[in-house]
């Protein structure tokens, strides 16, 4: 298995510190507010990756830490009137209800700054005894200079670095780019009791401290975006090898943009939306597809052509996980009349799509062939639809359905995608709705009349798919769409 690897800019071979176990980390949410598209592109991307090294038999430890106090999330407390607490506990709260609707496992930690104060304590110490720190009127800096491999995972020269440094920058501090590992309290800000004094951490100390508490000095995995390389992971990186003396992480994992109709996202540019604006138009499962149809390291373009793409993918799956379903019903009852063996063909071509699956994802986690790979295995069920009409009577192609449902949900348990299609934002007391609903009750009473059970069940099962269920009463059919 090969991962890009930020910090030598090569695809490496994946070999974890102690295999088969993996310590990832990866940068979670600032919680003040419900987080953007292009976020969700790093919350996927980390899961997906988790996933399938756990398909791969590697045993993860996934921690994801929560940001509950930051600046932003000051600010939002002072518009909204409440407590820094009550943002980060509302927004937390908004995190794992989005999360949990795009398929996202929760880690197998989520520890909030706020309960690691004593963890960033102790590594600040260490840091000034180590004279890499030094403190300022209650504030504590970390002397840049004191690490001489700074820069090395963005691939900046500290020297270009320093001549791109503001001209207004705090005097106190020894050197431009030195930055706070704790600042001293504010009035009206939340504030920690400290050996400095009162105040409160900085971000990038945060993860460090969290992800040598909960993980070790040295990890396999840590990622996010691309925009956190500088200076977030170059920060957390210089703080934790020189208080540790170790590496600090073996592979720097960074997914690419996201853009918007090939613009930068922007809230100024009015092209910025939120998680839940997206779900409110699309199901979870057509963003999920869109949010890892392309490799992670390259751009990806969120537009309305995009998502028209994405929808028609998903369907795609989930109408031939059907079929596979029905075919398997209708041969049934063949299955214990005849010892049947999966036939040969249907193996191999099992076996060839499972190569070409893990290939893709082998080489640097390419989703977008992956998904490819889905979309062959559709083609084959509806040759295999054409095959078991012509012959309902061959039980033998039972278990290759068989093989390519349980491949098919694998495939989509990998990628962590849920089979059934949640609708998007609908107001279903709409009249509209009441009378495209009639105008297909009407068509499929017509189709029973006619004896075209064939119709009739297929009107019953899409609408199923989209939750909504028929319901058949002497007076008439009534219809319901199920939460
Ligand atoms: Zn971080």
């Amino acid at each position: 298995m090969k991962i890009y690897n930020t910090i030598t800019r090569e695809k490496e071979e994946f070999v974890p510190l102690n295999s088969p176990h993996v310590l990832y980390y990866n940068c979670g949410p600032t919680v003040y507010d419900y987080f953007h598209i292009g976020n969700a592109r790093n919350f996927v991307v980390a899961d997906t990756i988790r996933r399938y090294l756990e398909y791969r038999g590697f045993k993860v430890r996934f921690i994801q830490n929560l940001t509950d106090i930051d600046d932003k999330i000051i600010k939002k407390a002072k518009e909204e009137g409440i407590t820094a607490k009550e943002v980060a506990e509302k927004y937390t709260a908004v995190y794992f209800e989005q999360t949990g609707k795009l398929g996202i496992r929760t880690a197998d930690m989520h520890p909030k700054a706020t309960e690691n104060i004593p963890q960033m304590h102790a590594l600040i110490k260490t840091l000034i005894e180590k004279g890499h720190a030094y403190v300022v009127d209650g504030d504590v800096y970390f002397s840049v200079r004191s690490f001489p491999s700074y820069g090395s995972l963005s691939g900046k020269n500290i020297e270009d670095l320093q001549e791109g440094a503001r001209v207004d920058v705090d005097e106190r501090k020894k050197d431009p780019l030195d930055f706070a590992l704790w600042k001293a309290a504010k009035p009206g800000e939340p504030a920690w009791e400290s050996p400095w004094g009162p105040g409160r951490p900085g971000w990038h100390i945060e993860c460090s401290a969290m992800s040598i508490a909960h993980l070790g000095e040295s990890i396999d995995i840590h990622s996010g975006a691309t925009d956190l390389i500088f200076p977030h992971h170059e920060n957390e990186r210089a703080q934790s090898e020189a208080a540790t003396g170790k590496p600090f992480v073996k592979y720097w994992l960074h997914n690419g943009f996201l853009n918007i109709n090939n613009q930068k996202m922007s809230k100024s540019l009015g092209n910025f939306f939120t998680i839940n604006q997206v779900l409110e138009r699309y199901d979870p499962l057509s963003v999920k597809f869109f949010l890892l149809s392309a490799h992670y390291r390259h751009p990806l373009d969120y537009t309305e052509e995009n998502m028209a793409t994405a929808q028609s993918a998903s369907r795609r799956i989930l109408n031939a996980l059907e079929t596979v379903d029905k075919l398997i019903k209708i041969n049934a009852v063949q299955e214990n009349s005849t010892g049947l063996s999966a036939p040969e063909f249907a193996r191999e071509k099992w076996v060839n799509f499972r190569r070409v699956f893990e290939d893709a994802m082998d080489d640097d986690f390419n989703t977008a062939k992956a998904l490819s790979v889905l979309h062959d295995i559709v083609s084959e069920i509806h040759e295999t639809r054409k095959a078991v009409s012509n012959a309902p009577q061959d039980a033998a192609l039972l278990d290759a359905l068989k093989l390519y449902r349980n491949l098919l949900l694998e495939l989509l348990g990998i990628l962590g995608l849920d089979p059934t299609l949640a609708s998007g934002k609908v107001d279903f007391n709409d009249k509209i709705i009441g009378e495209l609903m009639q105008i297909l009750i009407d068509i499929r009473k017509l189709a029973r009349a006619k004896k075209d059970f064939i119709i009739a069940d297929e009107i019953r099962n899409r609408l199923n798919n989209i939750s909504i269920t028929l319901e058949d009463h002497p007076q008439g059919t009534i219809w319901k769409h199920k939460k």
